[in-house]
């Protein structure tokens, strides 16, 4: 599962979560993604994915990004968690798991998980992407680990 940046022709951005890139394109082919804001089926992918603290994780180079838009990123992200997923809370790990064998539909999620949970689902094969606990307020410190980052390509049109 990956996370993938979106944008709708109006500019409102926003994120899904996609098996892989093959998923979304054909999605975004089918105009099957809409703006949770606007409607908007003109729907465009604006970066790479986040699955920070996956092992398949692709890796591109945090370090190059500015503080500065890594942290309008981060609070970006973490609005979006508030609004679009689902607290499931300490029921994260089962729930994760869950989706990854497909006896539950594939949906966003937010929720606790221990380090063990983790590393159980990291040699599952489950991509998920772990924030620092602490929702950031505006212009809060920056966590240091764990920046998401960005992809170079342009959105495609
Ligand atoms: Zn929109």
């Amino acid at each position: 599962m990956l996370i993938f940046e979106l944008k709708c022709q109006s500019g409102h951005i926003f994120e899904g979560w996609y098996n892989n890139l093959e998923d979304l394109e054909q999605q975004l082919a089918d105009q099957l993604v809409d703006c949770p804001i606007c409607g908007h089926k003109k729907v465009y992918r604006m970066m790479s994915s986040f699955a920070i603290g996956g092992k398949k994780s692709p890796v591109s180079n945090p370090e190059d990004e500015t503080r500065r838009s890594t942290q309008a990123l981060k609070q970006a992200m973490h609005r979006f968690l508030a609004e679009n997923f689902e607290d499931v809370g300490s029921d994260f790990f089962k729930e994760a798991l869950k989706m990854h064998y497909g006896s539950l539909p594939l949906r966003n999620i937010r929720g606790i998980s221990s380090p063990q949970e983790e590393e159980v689902l990291r040699d599952e094969g489950v991509n998920f992407f772990k924030l620092d606990a602490r929702i950031a307020p505006p212009d809060s410190e920056e966590p240091e680990h764990t920046p998401p980052h960005k992809n170079k390509n342009k959105p495609a049109n």
